[in-house]
């Protein structure tokens, strides 16, 4: 009954095309009851982004339990461990398409402000409420 009630919760829509499980913890750590908050807001702009882009968005990476994150050498207070923080892909797009979108719609006021890393293979968002720009290993700053 248990496990039903879980699997059930896991597998549940958070917005239209976004669910629980796809947030979980890549070691199996399950999104704690006390970030559900974090990660609905971050779900409810994701899916402002799936919307505006009208392309499907693949988490590669969100929840990151503290052992997790401190295994892979993820930064000391990483968004990725309050579960603000997405790290995604989109087919078609590039990783810097995607920020460029990011940027605008916030700019827009559509987008919660937040944290924006582009990457080689993937964009970071996060929804921490103010704004910060980096940029991963390989990628040129392209702010004018
Ligand atoms: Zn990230």
């Amino acid at each position: 009954m248990y496990c039903y009630t879980v699997e059930k919760a896991m597998s549940e829509k958070i917005t239209d095309n976004f669910r629980l499980h796809e947030f979980r913890c890549k070691d199996g750590t399950d999104v704690p009851e006390e970030l559900m908050d974090n990660v609905r807001l971050l779900c409810e702009n994701l899916q402002v982004l799936r919307d505006h882009i009208q392309k499907p968005i693949r988490v590669i990476s969100g929840y990151r339990s503290p052992k997790y994150n401190r295994r892979i050498g993820g930064a000391r207070r990483s968004q990725h461990m309050t579960a603000k923080a997405a790290d995604i892909k989109v087919s078609g797009m590039s990783p810097k398409e995607v920020k460029d979108v990011i940027v605008d719609l916030i700019k827009q006021g559509k987008m919660h402000p937040g944290g924006i890393g582009l990457y080689t293979t993937f964009t970071h968002y996060d929804v921490r409420g103010r704004n910060a720009r980096w940029y991963g290993k390989g990628i040129k700053d392209d702010r004018p």
